[in-house]
């Protein structure tokens, strides 16, 4: 089981557990609100992160999702929170929406070379046989960039895109530390600290 790691009062993450694919999940907490990046793949990634976040106190208010991959948007109805993502996104979760994740189905999406081997077999393991995902319609959605002042702490998102999916957002946080947290690519750094690898 994976536990939370406080970097700051403003910051916690869940580390990534490779095995079932679950990413990163993150915390920025303010004064007035906290933001969540990524709702997890899965509602037991998504609820054991609430969970912990609990032990500290901490409530998520909204979430941020990084991109439309499975492993971070799954856990998106068990977060119950809203959620905010770019246009590029969301046009992805709708189509993700109408896809069926039974095995036959999967296997299916393998053998055209739409699904990667390696996901559809994480999906098997983390979700178990019962796999009735609802991924609700993200509620906040941006062009390029979007603030959230949180209070005391205010959090950039914008769309940068790269490799690793056409829609990946960037989140960081202006300030005199200046946390930067790329979650595409699976890192948390810091500009004071410097980079502390989290790669799945
Ligand atoms: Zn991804």
């Amino acid at each position: 089981m994976q536990t939370l790691e406080k970097l700051s009062n403003r910051l916690f993450y869940l580390p990534p557990y490779k095995k079932t694919d679950r990413p990163i999940l993150a915390a920025v907490v303010g004064d007035n609100q906290t933001l969540l990046i990524d709702a997890g793949n899965s509602s037991s990634h998504a609820k054991l992160f609430k969970e912990q976040l609990a032990s500290y106190h901490i409530f998520g208010d909204m979430v941020a999702l990084t991109h439309w991959h499975w492993d971070h948007v799954f856990g998106l109805s068990e977060m119950d929170m809203s959620s905010i993502t770019n246009f590029m996104t969301y046009d992805k979760i709708k189509e993700l929406q109408e896809l069926s994740w039974e095995d036959k189905k999967l296997d299916e999406r393998v053998k055209a070379g739409i699904e990667i081997p390696f996901c559809a077999d994480a999906i098997k393991l983390e979700l178990g046989r019962k796999r009735e995902i609802t991924i609700p319609d993200p509620t906040i959605i941006f062009e390029k960039q979007i603030k959230l002042n949180l209070g005391g702490v205010t959090c950039i998102m914008e769309h940068v895109g790269g490799d690793h999916s056409t829609d990946s957002n960037l989140l960081y946080i202006p300030g005199k530390k200046r946390y930067f947290l790329v979650t595409a690519s699976m890192q948390i750094c810091t500009q004071k600290n410097g980079i502390i690898p989290l790669k799945k």
